[in-house]
């Protein structure tokens, strides 16, 4: 009887775990499915933290579709949606009747216009004349999408964290977009999310398959990568034996800057030379610019760039500068030294 008693209790305890954990996985899975949904519009944007898609859409000139602005609230942590100021009705001045007639003036010729003084040349417009360009963009080589990350030059701070991350949710049924952080979502800075969303609809729209392989990767994530990679090949540089870098050691890796992505058409273990043949990666190479996006490292610039070919690695540098420098078959490093 006891022991009959005590096996009723250990199949209970059993069945009453198997419940729990039942319930537990299906509760788990509906939240995050729920709140993908809440947070996911059409563009399959998960907002995390103060991704501001006005902010985005202002720079990009296009303020007539600004319609939303979020915000998370302190309380709940939730994400909320507020409408966007409304423009503020224009003021149309009343019309004054005026008095008297004005009087009609004779028509005084119009002396033969004057050529306008040509402007003195600018810096970059002489840089890039004396090696035989075309005059580049007008643009502030200074602001954030020019931002020139390498060996020799480390983000300041060295520990630099974007303020404004947010997850590209794009894995399976809506997008079959697949990305690979965290099992199915991956990293970037939210001014060039909207760009490597329509990068990647596109790239998919022309049949291709495609996969978000690397976006962010903070500092700490980056000195694992280097210190990993090195002990893998018997290195301790992150330099292959002809002097470019295989992986970049922390605080110089344009991952730190959530700027860039890793991107083939499923997941690679090892990127090698052999990834630049892929359809997709010969797609995006042929239009990334068109988005917005350089291939970072070309192999015909490892003396210049210090890294060996990446095939898979697009970096966002906004479509004017991206234009120009696929079109004059310019590195970033070039692009930049045009300027200073
Ligand atoms: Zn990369």
């Amino acid at each position: 009887m006891k022991k009959r008693h005590s096996a009723a209790r250990i199949i209970g305890g059993i069945l009453f775990t198997a419940v729990f954990i039942v319930f537990a996985y299906i509760s788990c899975k509906v939240a995050v499915h729920s709140s993908d949904l809440e947070n996911c519009e059409d563009t399959y944007l998960y907002r995390v933290y103060g991704y501001d898609r006005n902010r985005y859409l202002r720079n990009q000139g296009r303020e007539d579709e600004l319609e939303v602005d979020y915000t998370v609230s302190d309380e709940t942590g939730e994400v909320i949606a507020i409408p966007a100021a409304a423009p503020a009705a224009a003021v149309v001045p009343e019309a004054v009747p005026s008095a008297e007639p004005v009087p009609v003036s004779e028509p005084v010729p119009t002396p033969d216009p004057t050529p306008a003084p040509t402007s003195e040349p600018t810096l970059a417009e002489r840089n890039a004349a004396a090696l035989g360009l075309p005059a580049p963009p007008d643009l502030d080589i200074n602001d954030w999408q020019y931002v020139l990350v390498n060996g020799d030059h480390p983000l300041d701070p060295i520990d630099y964290a974007p303020a404004n991350l947010v997850y590209l949710n794009m894995t399976g049924d809506d997008t079959d977009i697949r990305t690979g952080y965290d099992g199915n979502r991956q990293v970037v800075d939210a001014m060039i999310a909207q760009p490597l969303i329509d990068m990647t609809q596109a790239c998919k729209a022309a049949g291709l398959p495609i996969y978000l392989s690397s976006g962010y990767r903070s500092y700490s994530e980056q000195a694992a990568n280097f210190q990993r990679i090195n002990a893998n090949n018997g290195i301790s540089d992150g330099k292959n034996n002809e002097g470019h870098y295989i992986t970049m050691p922390a605080g110089c890796s344009e991952h730190q800057t959530a700027l860039c992505c890793d991107i083939t058409d499923y997941y690679h273990e090892i990127k090698n030379d052999a990834i630049a043949q892929l359809p997709t990666v010969q797609w995006l190479a042929e239009h990334c610019a068109d988005y917005g996006f350089i291939l970072r490292f070309p192999t015909d610039k490892r003396d210049i760039t210090h890294v060996m070919g990446e095939s898979w690695h697009f970096r966002y540098v906004g479509v004017e500068a991206a234009k120009y420098m696929t079109e004059n078959n310019l590195c970033l490093e070039e692009f930049v030294a045009l300027y200073t």
